[in-house]
């Protein structure tokens, strides 16, 4: 992931020079993936790159699902 981390928290954006006081690397993906939140999207991302982090979070989140839904399955056969 391109982008310069601050001492401590925050980031500088690698391509919009964006500056972000405080969160890591959590913010930094969303401000180039354009996902909203509490910071501001990316003006200068290249497309390619802001598709393949949508596309990760999209697969982080499936994956928590499924992992809860095996959970809340197990719980179901136990009991
Ligand atoms: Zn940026």
């Amino acid at each position: 992931m391109r982008g310069t981390k601050l001492p401590g928290q925050g980031f500088i954006c690698a391509y919009c020079g964006f500056v972000n006081h405080g969160g890591g690397a959590t913010r930094l993906r969303d401000h180039l993936g354009a996902i909203v939140g509490e910071v501001k999207q990316c003006n200068s991302v290249p497309r390619a790159v802001r598709d393949a982090i949508k596309a990760l979070q999209k697969s982080t989140m499936e994956k928590k699902r499924e992992k809860e839904q095996r959970k809340l399955r197990l719980e179901r056969d136990l009991l």
